[in-house]
């Protein structure tokens, strides 16, 4: 497959029988996609797992133990062990973005040191690499299920049930105005209950109350949850 698009990202004469004339056909992988490792793995990459684990991003792990955990910012409560590893503080709006990915790849690769793999978050060489139409790593998909459904979505639902912990804002600096109240999560799971014979079922599995069964709920209910229920259920909640 590679073979042929690489062949194809050049194009190839073909026949056009409408037009009985020939002309330069061309073809080019859009999208490789699956879960995050599986996608690390098709980009040559450490993936999840390493000490720089995206592939959009140069953020750096911090060792804690057997493996990798990636803060913006080192938490203060750090044991003093690991203390003196790197510390992480990022500007989430303006993390360091990797640049130049497809050539870093093919150097790393040829210079094949342990260290450099180590530090570049690259594996190895991905057969992608031959096909010049594919783009590291923009044609490589985003695993929404796990990073949007399993990540954000319910990070959002526990800053907003006030139970999330910060690593590095105290109490009195959460904006307390971001935390609905018990009884507005209880309005907010009684109208959803109320509503599982009225929604029509266009809008997939009917909704379950989120503030008893958020925990139970399947990737497709925080898909609903995030599309079509929490903007208009939640409005005059928050700012
Ligand atoms: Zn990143």
């Amino acid at each position: 497959m590679v073979d042929e698009f690489a062949r194809l990202s050049n194009g190839v004469q073909a026949w056009d029988g409408w037009k009985r004339e020939w002309f330069k056909l061309t073809a080019s992988i859009l999208q490789v996609n699956g879960d995050q490792p599986a996608i690390a793995n098709m980009m040559g990459m450490k993936g999840p797992r390493g000490k720089y684990p995206c592939r959009y991003c140069n953020l750096c792990g911090i060792r804690l133990g057997m493996g990798y955990y990636y803060p913006l910012k080192t938490p203060s409560d750090i044991p003093n062990k690991f203390r003196r590893q790197t510390t992480a503080n990022y500007d989430a709006l303006n993390l360091p973005r990797r640049t130049n990915l497809r050539n870093l790849i093919t150097s790393v690769v040829q210079a094949s040191k342990n260290d450099l793999f180590r530090e570049t978050g690259i594996s190895g060489l991905s057969p992608f690499i031959e096909v010049s139409t594919v783009h590291f790593p923009n044609s490589f998909g985003i695993d929404i299920m796990h990073l949007v459904l399993e990540g954000v979505a319910k990070h959002l639902l526990q800053l907003w049930m006030g139970q999330m912990a910060f690593d590095d804002i105290s109490e009195e600096h959460v904006d307390q105005s971001y935390i609905i109240s018990l009884n507005g999560w209880a309005e907010i799971g009684r109208t959803m209950a109320r509503g599982r014979k009225t929604i029509p079922s266009v809008f997939g599995r009917s909704p379950r109350d989120i503030s008893k069964h958020s925990a139970g709920f399947k990737a497709v209910e925080w898909w609903a949850w995030i599309e079509f229920y929490s903007i208009p259920l939640m409005y005059q909640y928050l700012p």
